[in-house]
């Protein structure tokens, strides 16, 4: 046999990358552990950070990656970092921004996705996946009211959601939209909100090439909703400007304080006007599972698209949106390509024809494992504790003299502290200085407000009464006392 045609000797794997099985194990199974009792001591510390950044800034300038390092350490000083590092989503008593401590089974499905990692760009590949997926959107579309042929996928997020339903709003609004752009359209194309919507909708219209001042911000109604006669004017005068609306997205769920816009008449003015009605449930879209709330999103069933996160009142991991549509063939027009290294071409199943992204995680189990194992009455009796819990605390709050502003349908509290106290925003840079609790401060039909909300699907009486003492000792001129 000559030197050359000696077969090589295959390089063994990379062991850093692809241990053997005993010690994935192994390793596995103690960051569990480690995992645990770090949520343990979470819940009995401060909420907030307590991290010296400068401290980690040095720490990483020795994580040259020239020497590899053992995982262990690693992972351990990983944790170590995170739980100083991080105002804690899964403190009992981070009553916060529409940020969940995650259900459990939503955690097993990340593991789950992570280990066999399915690309659910296509149904070839991943039939199982792509199908487990579409029947919870099917069975979210049907809660919502939404027309059988409805369809829909999982997103990574709220933003992405909206963006998408604009990207449809402007192919049906406009033929030559998907060929020649924004320019297709002869008047400036225009989208509907109102002025506490999401702010993230100034990205989508940028995003979009409809440009930020495409938005139209339309005032509310003196309680934190959409004013509708103001929108019906809007719409006359744009239409008497020669301007082309394209889509009125209600807020089911406004970030500050919670507020349900007018769905019913939403609608009415987008069908009235022949445009796309968009609702934008990212959090109150968990109200549907409740039967006794679930009429405050009434309307919700005429939307041409919806947004429900996952990742927000239902409680699964970071990085779960969901876009619904009534309009299946639109997102099909909206996101066609032809590839022909894809096994599959079908536009009522493969999702990369027919949503933004084209390699796409198995995020929908997170949702799927979490709604089996709690069933729509799990959720029911979660969503309807934290409606509860905001109410009661209200009671509390007013009852000790402060003004609650908002009507707290969606388990956010706007509250005002009594005459007399500190400044709002002095109330809670002081309540997170205390790390005892976490809340924000927002503004409210033009007023500062304390915003709290019930994301914790364990937060418990002694958490409310930390909060309210917490609350009155950052109100109250005096020194606070040290930190937790
Ligand atoms: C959270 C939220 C968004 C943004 O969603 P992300 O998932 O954070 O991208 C948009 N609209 C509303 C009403 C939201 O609550």
């Amino acid at each position: 046999m000559s030197e050359a045609s000696m077969p090589l000797a295959i390089p063994a794997p990379v062991a850093a990358l692809f241990p053997p099985d005993e010690e994935r194990l192994r390793i596995g199974e103690a960051l569990l552990r480690e995992l645990l009792a770090s949520e343990r001591r979470i819940a009995q510390g401060p909420v907030t950070p307590t991290l010296d950044l400068q401290q980690l800034q040095r720490e990483l300038t020795d994580f040259d990656f020239e020497r590899p390092r053992p995982l262990e350490p690693l992972l351990r000083w990983t944790l170590a970092q995170l739980e100083q590092g991080l105002t804690h989503l899964t403190h009992p008593r981070y009553f916060g921004l529409f940020n969940p401590a995650p259900a459990f089974p939503a955690q097993l499905a990340d593991q789950i996705a992570a280990s066999f990692n399915p690309q659910l760009a296509s149904i070839a590949t991943s039939p199982a996946a792509v199908a487990i997926e579409a029947h919870v959107i099917a069975a979210l579309a049907r809660r919502a009211g939404l027309p059988a042929a409805s369809r829909g996928h999982f997103t990574t997020s709220g933003s992405e959601a909206n963006a998408t339903a604009l990207i449809c709003a402007l192919t049906r609004a406009e033929p030559r939209f998907g060929s020649e752009g924004v320019r297709a359209f002869r008047g400036a194309p225009l989208v509907y909100v109102s002025q506490d919507a999401q702010p993230g909708w100034f990205k989508v219209a940028h995003q979009c090439g409809i440009g930020r001042q495409a938005l139209r911000l339309i005032a509310t109604d003196g309680r934190g909703c959409l004013d509708a006669d103001q929108l019906d004017r809007q719409l006359a005068r744009d239409l008497a400007d020669g301007a082309r609306p394209v889509m009125i997205a209600a807020t089911a769920g406004t970030t500050g304080a919670g507020m349900i816009d007018p769905l019913q008449r939403c609608a009415q003015l987008a069908l009235q006007h022949g445009i796309w009605y968009h609702v934008d449930a990212a959090w109150a879209g968990a109200l549907l599972c409740s039967a006794r709330l679930r009429a405050l999103l009434g309307g919700i069933e005429q939307a041409d698209s919806l947004t429900i996160d996952a990742h927000k009142w239902f409680a699964a991991t970071m990085g779960c949106g969901m876009f619904l549509t009534a309009h299946a063939a639109v997102a099909a027009e909206a996101f066609r390509v032809t590839a022909d290294f894809m096994q599959s071409s079908s536009e009522t199943l493969d999702p990369y024809l027919t949503t933004l992204q084209w390699s796409r995680r198995f995020m929908g189990l997170r949702l799927f494992l979490s709604l089996s194992a709690a069933g729509w009455q799990g959720y029911a009796r979660h969503v309807e504790r934290a409606v509860t819990l905001i109410e009661e605390l209200a009671r509390r709050l007013a009852d000790r003299g402060w003004t609650v502003r908002n009507v707290p349908r969606a388990a956010v509290l706007c509250v005002a502290p009594p005459s007399g106290s500190r400044p709002v925003r002095d109330i809670v840079q002081r309540v997170l200085r205390s790390g005892t609790a976490w809340v924000a401060a927002t503004r409210f039909e033009g007023e500062d407000a304390v915003r709290i909300c019930a994301t914790h699907g364990q937060s418990a009486e002694q958490d409310l009464a930390a909060l309210i003492g917490v609350l009155e000792q950052a109100a109250r001129t005096g020194e606070m006392p040290a930190p937790a």
